[in-house]
C-alpha cells in the first residue's frame, strides 16, 4: 500500500517567502514549518521539515500569495508501474 501513495517535494524560494504561513496552514500533510532562517528581508521562511510526508498535492504551492513554492512529484519509471 505504501508503494502507491505519490511522493512529492515542495522546494521553497527563499527569497520570494513572506514568511505569512498559509502554506503551513494548507498542508494536510503537516510537511511544512517555519525554518527560523531568515531571508535577506527579514522573514521567516518556510520549509519542509518532514519531507518524506510529501504527497506533491501542491496545495502549498497554491496558497502561496508570492508564488515562492515549486512542487515537483515523483512519476514511476517506463517499466516500474505494478499492477493493481
Ligand atoms: S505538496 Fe502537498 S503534501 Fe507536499 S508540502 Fe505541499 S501541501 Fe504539503
Ligand atoms: S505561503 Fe509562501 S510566502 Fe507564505 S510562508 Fe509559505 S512560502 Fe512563504
Amino acid at each position: 500500500m505504501g508503494d502507491l501513495v505519490p511522493r512529492g517535494a515542495a522546494i521553497v524560494d527563499a527569497e520570494r517567502c513572506k514568511g505569512c504561513g498559509l502554506c503551513i496552514a494548507a498542508c494536510p500533510q503537516n510537511v511544512l514549518s517555519f525554518s527560523g532562517e531568515r531571508n535577506r528581508s527579514g522573514y521567516d521562511v518556510a520549509h519542509m521539515e518532514r519531507a518524506e510526508a510529501c504527497v506533491g498535492c501542491a496545495f502549498c504551492a497554491m496558497s502561496c500569495p508570492d508564488v515562492a513554492i515549486t512542487v515537483y512529484r515523483e512519476r514511476p519509471e517506463k517499466g516500474e508501474e505494478t499492477d493493481v
